[in-house]
């Protein structure tokens, strides 16, 4: 079991390094956040590639905020052919201010080898990881953009009691 606050506040010296100085980042909490039951280098590794790509998309700097919090469904939340079964969780939002996704380029996202990028900058392989790591922890990961204001990526994991 993993509690966000800490690990994030171990990795935010790491994330500050890879963001540059023209980027601030912005860490928030829910208060009394739950815990979830996750391999840390992995949730570690999925929140450095959101990250990285937040910067990229904000060559002229900018904020990323990532914020947590407690999440409770009542009923199932249906999204992007996805069904996150009505439960408690904890949610991730790392969210930026930069070039957006176009629409009709959302769907490609998370395919491996997908990218934007010039050969040397990036693999196309950052979202396709995290989708899988997300998946094999029984969470969810959505993606929210408008071309011109920003991104948002949402992680969604089970929550689970600290002392389990
Ligand atoms: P890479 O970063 O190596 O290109 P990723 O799988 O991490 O590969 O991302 C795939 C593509 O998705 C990127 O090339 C970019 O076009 C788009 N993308 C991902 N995150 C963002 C973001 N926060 N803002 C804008 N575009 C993004
Ligand atoms: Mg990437």
């Amino acid at each position: 079991t993993i509690d966000l606050r800490e690990t994030l506040s171990e990795l935010i010296h790491l994330l500050n390094r890879l963001v540059g100085e023209k980027i601030e980042l912005i860490l928030s909490h829910d208060n009394d956040l739950r815990w979830l039951r996750a391999d840390k280098r992995q949730l570690e590794q999925v929140i450095m590639n959101l990250v990285v790509n937040a910067r990229d998309a904000m060559p002229d700097g900018g904020a990323i905020k990532i914020e947590t919090r407690n999440m409770a469904l009542d009923v199932p939340l249906r999204r992007d052919r996805a069904s996150v079964p009505a439960g408690e969780y904890v949610a991730i939002r790392v969210s930026d201010e930069g070039t957006g996704i176009p629409q009709d380029k959302k769907q490609k996202i998370f395919e491996p080898f997908w990218t934007t990028k010039r050969p040397g900058e990036g693999t196309g392989l950052g979202l396709s990881t995290a989708y899988g790591i997300v998946k094999q922890l029984g969470g969810f990961i959505f993606c929210d953009s408008e071309t011109g204001k920003g991104t948002v990526f949402s992680l969604i994991f089970p929550a689970c009691d600290n002392d389990s």
